[in-house]
């Protein structure tokens, strides 16, 4: 496709006695950040990996910008496994410093970013320390910065907010959401789906070996929007139960406030004109909107169905 930096087809890799993936095909498009999502043992590591040229699929292709993936290709990734380690006895800048250096900077324009870096997560004055005395957090900043030193077009974090706390978390969405700006496209690996909610434009979830859906998160959401409506009112003390035909779901209310508040489910066939006209007669409404399902849980219904079908 055009305008995919990353396109994968019919992945397949078997290891000894299991197969990890099983004809994968995706899409990953330029300057997106796409969330590669699925519970533990689906194959999102194997994927992963294979993209890094670490493993070598049994059959499919891989395609970057409509050309082979080659080992070429590499210093035009960035990537920062889930298994992270410093060595302990180094000192963190000359350690950062013979990491830049491998993805091919100069020393001098590798100091020069790294101070840049440094200065930005507020860790300069570890710069003469050893690895083994900076926090985990930190630690992980300087692999943040490692991985990103060499600018490359598409970077590749593997669960990167696992361990890092909540304000190095938004310090590292930020980062992120900025590398995407200058042009990166960032995929990332993740159990988090706060995070997916907030960062992925795109996802692949992959379950058991197959990726059972993908898309963009708008597109998701709404193919799997389920009649569910929020509304904000005033003008009636108790439950609107008796108001509504029995058909309609009371998922939640809250007639706590002066406002109150509640979530309705309504059967399929008919539409928010139905359920705003029902109401009109008895309430005043501050506020109508749709609910449109999590990405958590589109994750789980979808996992259950796959699961289902299996058995
Ligand atoms: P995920 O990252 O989604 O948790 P992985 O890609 O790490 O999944 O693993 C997918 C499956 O492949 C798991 O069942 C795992 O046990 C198996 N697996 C991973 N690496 C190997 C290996 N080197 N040899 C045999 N099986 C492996």
């Amino acid at each position: 496709m055009q305008n995919e930096i990353l396109t994968a087809t019919g992945i397949t890799k078997r290891y000894a006695n299991h197969t990890a993936l099983k004809s994968v095909s995706l899409g990953v498009p330029r300057q997106s950040i796409y969330g590669l999502l699925g519970p533990n043992g689906a194959g999102k590591t194997t994927f992963i990996r294979i993209v890094n040229q670490i493993l070598a699929m049994d059959e499919g292709t891989l395609t970057w910008n409509n050309e082979n993936l080659s080992l070429g290709h590499i210093y035009r990734i960035g990537y920062l496994p889930e298994e992270r380690g410093l060595y302990k006895k180094m000192k963190v800048g000359e350690q950062a410093l013979y990491l830049a250096q491998l993805k091919g900077l100069s020393r001098m324009e590798a100091t020069r970013r790294l101070k840049w870096w440094f200065e930005r997560f507020d860790i300069m004055s570890w710069w003469n320390r050893k690895v083994e005395e900076l926090s985990k957090g930190m630690q992980q900043k300087v692999q943040f910065v490692v991985t990103v030193i060499h600018e490359p077009e598409l970077l590749i974090f593997d669960e990167p907010f696992s361990g890092f706390d909540p304000i190095n978390v938004n310090i590292l969405k930020e980062e992120i959401l900025k590398l995407r700006e200058k042009g990166a496209t960032i995929i990332f690996s993740t159990h988090n789906m706060a995070s997916v909610e907030e960062l992925c434009d795109h996802i692949a979830l992959l379950n058991r070996s197959e990726k059972i859906l993908e898309g963009r998160v708008t597109d998701i959401k709404s193919t799997y929007r389920n009649n569910a409506y929020i509304i904000h009112y005033d003008g009636m003390e108790s439950s609107l139960r008796p108001l509504l035909h029995p058909s309609y779901q009371i998922l939640e209310e809250n007639l706590e406030e002066k406002l109150k508040t509640v979530h309705i489910r309504i059967p399929k066939g008919t539409g928010p004109n139905d359920l705003i006209n029902d109401l009109l007669p008895h309430i005043t409404i501050h506020g109508f909107s749709e609910m449109l399902p999590t990405m958590n849980e589109i994750f789980i219904s979808k996992v259950n169905e796959f699961s289902t079908m299996s058995r």
